[in-house]
């Protein structure tokens, strides 16, 4: 990738704010994004300030006024043109988010790319919202239950997916006739602005969309403060999303799409290959900084050899690099120094109570690995739940495995957390299927597969892992207000 192409991309983005329809350069403090491959500072953003988040809100609530009255069909053509133009230009929104996050380029093109295809989803989506008629118990009466948009949106999002996390929020904000101001994870805030420009290019009117930078404890708990804010989307960690449900001084709609601490279970009627296959994938992919990561291994003690070693030789293969200059490497670099130390800490902490160290357990050797976070993906055996590995959120490329002896007790310490987001499990039993389905405390459920998120089904977690749903028909709806109109014809028969 030549290096002119990312200056030239950032340049048009650098300490800008998207607001009712423009890029205007931010008059807050300027805080510097690096790319966690080399440390290097890619550009700024500025910190927007209390004046600037103001003007974002109140030209989506002026927005709202309008954009909420345009027919479905219309928003609907506005999400396939915006879809068309991300798919156009996904090579380079790929290169920002690569520099930004670290994840490896072709995975982050895969990203835009599913991003537009979310745009395409939501357009079709949008004209199909319907409402109810219900019985009434007299007659000359009908109820009509009809939908109608909430409002304006805040969307704040973390870094792990740059473009989707912001994405969800914005499709189901326009197919629904509300409108937005996202505010991106200071580590990522590119790949959104990015988002923003395709938005203008779009077409899409002034102040439907709108962009501000900045530190989520300042910029994010305004919003969420903010008395014309009718609903906050929010993806990110357990402990900021409860500090927004706590916080928010204003009765208003909250989803809350937070951290997940996931299990896999591995039964003595599973198929191996595919499960290690699986768990090789769910494990380490964007280095584990998934919320649907797989982070504690439960497998039944009469495969529990054969899956480490077979687990172990898999997570050896893979490649760690750059992800600028390697686009097919497995791992890039983590997203943050912080990142990186509290997988460091989660190992320690393992191997200090006993755990086998089975693949990987440092940094790759070599010198462009120096001043990135990069960290071999890494499996530990023999784990239980004094670890911080099986009970908190590792966020890195680190899992740890438990073998069990009866199947109950692996569902009992696959629910013994405090999250609730997905679980997976390998088996070729129905019996064995059934019951792990059944008795999992979690939003999501995959067996004999790793993809717990599809775009059409509801996705969201329970217990500490959140409240409301992004994808499928019930994530739409968590975008509007029922309205219960209720008629009196006077007909009576
Ligand atoms: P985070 O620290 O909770 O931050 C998420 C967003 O909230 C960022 O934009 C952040 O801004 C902002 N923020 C921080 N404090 C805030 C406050 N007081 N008020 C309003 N906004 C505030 O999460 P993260 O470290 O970026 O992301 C990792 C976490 O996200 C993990 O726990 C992961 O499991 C979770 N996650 C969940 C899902 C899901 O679908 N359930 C998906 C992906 C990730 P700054 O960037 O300035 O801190
Ligand atoms: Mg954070």
């Amino acid at each position: 990738m030549e290096k002119s192409t990312l200056t030239e991309l950032i340049k048009k983005l650098d300490s800008f704010l998207y607001i009712d329809h423009q890029f205007r350069k931010g008059l807050g403090v300027r805080l510097p994004v690096k790319n966690p491959a080399t440390g290097e500072v890619i550009g700024h953003i500025a910190a927007a300030t209390p004046e600037e988040v103001n003007a974002a809100v109140s030209a989506a609530h002026v927005a709202f006024q309008t954009w909420s009255k345009v027919l479905p069909k219309v928003r609907a053509s506005v999400l396939h043109r915006l879809g068309d133009l991300i798919t156009a230009d996904a090579s380079n929104m790929a290169i920002l988010m690569t520099a930004e996050q670290g994840k490896p380029i072709n995975e982050a093109k895969g990203e835009i790319l599913k991003l537009a295809e979310a745009c395409h989803f939501y357009a079709e989506e949008a004209t199909r919202v319907h409402g109810e008629i219900i019985p009434n118990d007299q007659s000359g009466f009908q109820s009509l239950v009809v939908r109608e948009p909430i409002g304006v949106v805040a969307a704040i999002t973390p870094w792990n997916y740059p473009a989707e996390l912001v994405g969800w929020k914005l499709c189901a904000s326009l197919a629904s006739g509300c409108t937005i101001v996202i505010k991106p994870a200071e580590l990522t805030p590119f790949t959104a602005l990015a988002i923003a420009q395709k938005c203008q290019e779009a077409g899409i009117p002034a102040g439907v969309v709108n962009v501000v930078t900045g530190k989520g404890s300042q910029v994010g708990q305004a919003l969420v403060e903010h008395p014309q804010v009718d609903k906050v989307a929010f993806t990110g960690s357990s402990a900021v999303g409860l500090q927004i449900q706590q916080s928010c001084p204003q009765v208003k709609r909250l989803s809350l799409e937070l951290g997940g601490n996931c299990p896999l279970i591995v039964t003595a009627h599973a198929d191996i290959d595919a499960a290690v296959q699986g768990a090789t994938r769910r494990s380490f992919r964007n280095c584990g900084q998934i919320c649907i990561a797989i982070n504690r291994i439960y497998v039944h003690r009469s495969v529990y050899q054969e899956f480490i070693s077979k687990f172990s030789q898999s997570a050896d293969a893979l490649t760690v690099a750059n992800g600028l200059d390697n686009p097919n490497a497995d791992l890039g670099a983590m997203a943050s120094a912080e990142a990186l130390t509290k997988t460091q800490q989660h190992l320690e902490d393992a191997m200090s109570k006993g755990a086998r160290l089975v693949a990987g357990g440092s940094v790759p050797e070599g010198d462009q690995y120096k001043r990135g976070y990069f960290f071999r993906p890494t499996i530990v055996m023999d784990c239980d739940h004094s670890m911080k590995v099986m009970i908190e959120e590792t966020f890195g490329p680190l899992v740890g495995i438990a073998a069990y002896d009866d199947l109950d007790e692996a569902i009992g310490y696959a629910n013994d957390t405090p999250y609730g987001l997905a679980a997976y499990c390998y088996s070729k039993d129905l019996a064995e299927i059934h019951s792990v389905s059944s008795k999992l405390e979690y939003g999501n459920v995959a067996i004999n597969n790793v993809d717990a998120g599809i775009m059409n089904a509801p996705y969201g977690g329970r217990k500490q892992s959140g409240i409301g749903y992004e994808h499928g028909r019930e994530g739409l709806l968590e975008y509007f207000n029922f309205k219960h109109v209720r008629l009196y014809h006077g007909v009576r028969e």
